[in-house]
């Protein structure tokens, strides 16, 4: 049965490189593996597997935590690799038994599969370095196509139903929601912070208001859409003074807590280093010394920041297309937006110690090669997101007007 799948272009692109690949999916993380996976490698007959299978997959026994999908995980060998990757940095599971025998982890990723009513999207994950450069160096940015797929999916990333919501529920507008919010993002007639904000602006309002039929909402997104075209966006942050001093501390506070994570991928630690190291940052030296080299840094940064806002862009259009920004089970839409904000800001701050630090050397290769290590080790680390977002509630800083301290310059 064919099926009809929104995509962005860049996805009709992607094939996995394998062994050519710089930073293969099968190491330094979770590789879980779904109950029926489980199941099917434990009947193979054949001794060298099943001796390979119970050294290498461990079953999560804990009920809190152990699902249909999280049912078993790949122990990873000495060099933090799965046990079943070949010599060639291929996957033997598949190589010896086919691709159906592959886990709904390995089958899947770096694909990002949704399912919002009857419609399927897909779209790719950018912690996968070929997918980070088909979708971030697009020069015209991210469009999206409808295509007919011959294979239906079975398990989703994201599901949305809306008759689940109640009648008139944002829920049920979401398609229009979401595209407003690209149609925000790709307006580069005015930079990316300013867009950023304005997302924000629209986000405070759909939540805070009781939209309660369609037509509402449509007129709300109507307005916003003249206004962006019409009407001047930068003038409405003209008038918010840059507080430096407050940017640098929340900025210091929020890369602190990453710290405390710890960094356990090659990749991000080089990157990690060269941003230390471009804002000459110690935890020994006086605050105003540190402030003095990040306000340095950030003016070389500045310089070139329009240049690539491209690529930011383009990273953001992919994050909302697959989280189904702002949606989440609770309602709560400014934490998803502060989510977004703190994506952001915390790529930029990296890569303006990054560029102090490479001077002539950082290119677009660089910022790609950042993000994709980032995306790896904070984009898909939840908990530390969590944390950082606690942070900034406790302080009462996850507000409009925090945001713009920290994205205004
Ligand atoms: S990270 Fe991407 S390109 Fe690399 S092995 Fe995995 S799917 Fe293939």
């Amino acid at each position: 049965m064919k099926e009809k799948t929104l995509h962005p272009v860049y996805m009709k692109d992607f094939k996995c490189i394998g062994p050519e690949c710089e930073d293969t999916c099968c190491a330094s993380w979770t590789i879980s593996i779904d109950k029926k996976s489980y199941k099917k490698y434990k009947k193979i007959a054949n001794p060298s597997f099943q001796k390979k299978f119970k050294e290498g997959i461990k079953r999560i026994k804990d009920s809190n935590n152990s699902n249909e999908n999280y049912y078993a995980k790949m122990k990873l060998d000495e060099k933090s690799q799965c046990s079943f990757l070949t010599d060639d940095k291929l996957c033997g599971i598949q190589q010896q038994f086919g691709e159906s025998y592959l886990c709904h982890t390995c089958s899947v990723y770096p694909r990002i599969i949704n399912k919002l009513d009857d419609n399927i999207e897909k779209s790719g994950t950018v912690s996968c370095p070929e997918i980070a450069r088909l979708a971030l160096l697009n020069k015209e940015g991210i469009q999206f196509e409808i295509i007919e797929v011959d294979k239906p999916y079975q398990k989703y990333n994201g599901e949305l139903q809306s008759n689940d919501f109640k009648l008139n529920s944002l829920e049920h507008n979401y398609w229009n929601i979401r595209f407003f919010i690209i149609e925000i993002l790709q307006e580069r007639s005015i930079k990316l912070w300013e867009r950023l904000l304005y997302i924000g602006l629209f986000v405070q309002k759909i939540q805070s208001e009781n939209y309660t039929t369609k037509s509402e909402l449509n007129n709300l997104i109507s307005t916003f859409k003249y206004n962006l075209v019409n009407s001047n966006v930068s003038d409405l942050f003209k008038q918010i003074p840059v507080n430096m001093e407050t940017q640098y501390k929340i900025l210091k506070l929020i890369a602190e807590a990453r710290q405390i994570e710890g960094i356990n991928h090659p990749k991000f630690q080089k990157h990690y280093n060269d941003f230390l190291k471009g804002i000459s940052y110690s935890s020994s030296r006086h605050d105003s010394e540190n402030l003095q080299d990040y306000k340095e840094a950030l003016r070389f940064y500045l310089e070139i920041e329009r240049e690539i806002e491209y690529i930011f862009e383009n990273y953001l259009v992919n994050y909302v297309f697959q989280t189904m920004f702002p949606l989440n089970t609770d309602g709560n839409y400014m934490r998803e937006y502060s989510y977004l904000i703190l994506h952001y800001v915390l790529i930029r701050l990296h890569l303006v110690g990054i560029k102090a630090n490479l001077e002539g050397n950082f290119n677009e290769y660089e910022i790609v090669s950042f993000i994709q290590s980032f995306s790896r080790n904070v984009g898909h680390n939840k908990g530390y997101l969590q944390k950082v977002y606690k942070f900034l509630e406790e302080n009462s800083l996850n507000n409009l007007g925090s945001y713009t301290i920290l994205l205004k310059n």
